[in-house]
């Protein structure tokens, strides 16, 4: 009789059980239950056929989003499911309490996430844990250890696409750096003529000691670098008070560089003219006019050891930008981030600062590249947005599916794809 019902699928008459059989039920349930007659039959037969079925999408889809727990076809499971946040994975028992960790978590396409589950991290260093380990989840590790890139976390299609990836992904820094020093140090001369969109610059400094214990940070190196990592401006400066501590076996700063260096008043003036861009400090805005996007690590140190002052939402710091730190308070090193992120080490013995322009730019660059849906109203903080989970809509939130919650729940921080 059964085989009689399956003569119509031609092959797959002659298959008589296992794998082969199975296979070929599967594929045929959404083309209208033909083969299977009830809803527990087609149930068992994915049941018993769970491995065969690793190919077909939908299959894995819902495998994978079982993957968590033991019986995977428990009924008490898919009560649970709908508790559970589409963004982070964690469960919760009632749904109340899930609509509260939607209000605070501010989930949003913009948050680093794993290919293999969709899980969304909160930075690419929990996304690594969750990769790579210490505990890492391990259906996701063992595919991300064949066909996922170390540097940018991404996976790809096969072992030989992850080969041909990893090798543009990894920069190196050595050639770059020797390039900054073929006498280039004193330049100051700022080009102006340089004009086209929305100009990005990268600032970093290299700091001496000051004051009776040589403990107080003063910039004595100043290098500014654009888009395409040509310097802009690099230079020593004559700090405005004595140095008590060189620093020399990181900085490689000797007395005699500082002597007739550049006063910081001037270089001071130089880059704030260069960042403004002609437009006044206070008319600077976020979006639109001519002003320029300020990256580096720590900015807010190196801009007042600079006595410089320059609007927050022009600046982009890899100190402090949410996916590249280690936690929600602490910050990794730019060294560390370097490593990493685009798999080459800086910050060896003596230090210069183009060296840490590049990285920084090169960071801001990855990240602003990162291929994000696109949303009218990206953040949390848009007036649009404003009453996405407002108390006032508890009940309406209650009924919800997690993918609904997870559609309007937006980003508390700027990413940086959103520049591009
Ligand atoms: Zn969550
Ligand atoms: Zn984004
Ligand atoms: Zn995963
Ligand atoms: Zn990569």
């Amino acid at each position: 009789m059964e085989a009689r019902e399956r003569g119509g699928f031609g092959g797959l008459t002659r298959n008589k059980e296992g794998d082969g059989l199975a296979r070929g039920g599967a594929n045929l349930l959404p083309a209208g239950g033909y083969l299977l007659s009830s809803k527990e039959e087609s149930v068992g037969t994915i049941r018993e056929s769970k491995d065969s079925l690793i190919d077909i999408p939908w299959a894995q889809k819902l495998g994978s989003s079982m993957a968590s727990t033991q019986d995977q076809w428990n009924i008490s499971d898919y009560a649970l499911e709908g508790n559970k946040c589409a963004a982070c994975f964690r469960q919760f028992n009632k749904m109340e309490h899930l609509v509260e960790h939607m209000r605070t978590s501010y989930h949003s396409v913009h948050e680093p996430m794993c290919g293999i589950c969709k899980k969304h991290c909160r930075s690419y260093e929990s996304l690594r844990e969750h990769l790579i380990g210490p505990l890492p989840k391990q259906e996701c590790k063992n595919i991300f250890s064949i066909r996922g890139c170390r540097f940018c976390l991404t996976i790809l299609d096969s072992l030989n696409a992850r080969r041909v990836h990893q090798e543009r992904c990894q920069l190196s820094g050595g050639l770059l750096a020797s390039f900054a020093n073929l006498g280039l140090r004193d330049n100051l001369t700022i080009d102006h003529g340089y004009a086209r969109g929305r100009q990005v610059v990268a600032l970093a400094c290299k700091m001496v000691g000051g004051g009776s214990d040589g403990s107080l940070d003063l910039c004595a190196r100043v290098c500014l670098v654009d888009e395409n990592e040509n310097i802009i401006f690099h230079t020593y400066v004559k700090p405005p008070i004595p140095v008590t501590n060189y620093r020399y076996e990181t900085t490689g700063i000797r007395p005699e560089y500082l002597r007739d260096a550049t006063p910081l008043r001037q270089v001071q003036k130089k880059i704030q003219d260069f960042l403004c861009n002609g437009e006044p400090m206070w008319k600077i805005r976020p979006r639109g006019g001519k002003a320029r996007i300020l990256v580096g690590h720590n900015l807010d140190h190196d801009l007042d050891r600079l006595q410089l002052e320059y609007p927050a939402g022009m600046m982009r710091d890899t100190a402090k930008y949410p996916p590249l730190m280690k936690t929600s308070k602490l910050s990794n090193s730019l060294k560390y981030l370097t490593q990493a992120y685009l798999g080459y080490d800086i910050q060896t013995g003596m230090q210069d600062p183009y060296e840490d322009c590049v990285a920084t730019m090169r960071l801001y660059t990855r990240m602003r590249s990162q291929n994000h849906t696109i949303e009218d109203y990206p953040l949390a903080s848009d007036p649009q947005n404003r009453n996405n989970f407002a108390s006032w809509r508890q009940s309406e939130l209650e009924r919800m599916s997690p993918e609904e919650m997870l559609a309007i729940s937006k980003s508390d921080y700027y990413c940086w794809c959103l520049d591009s």
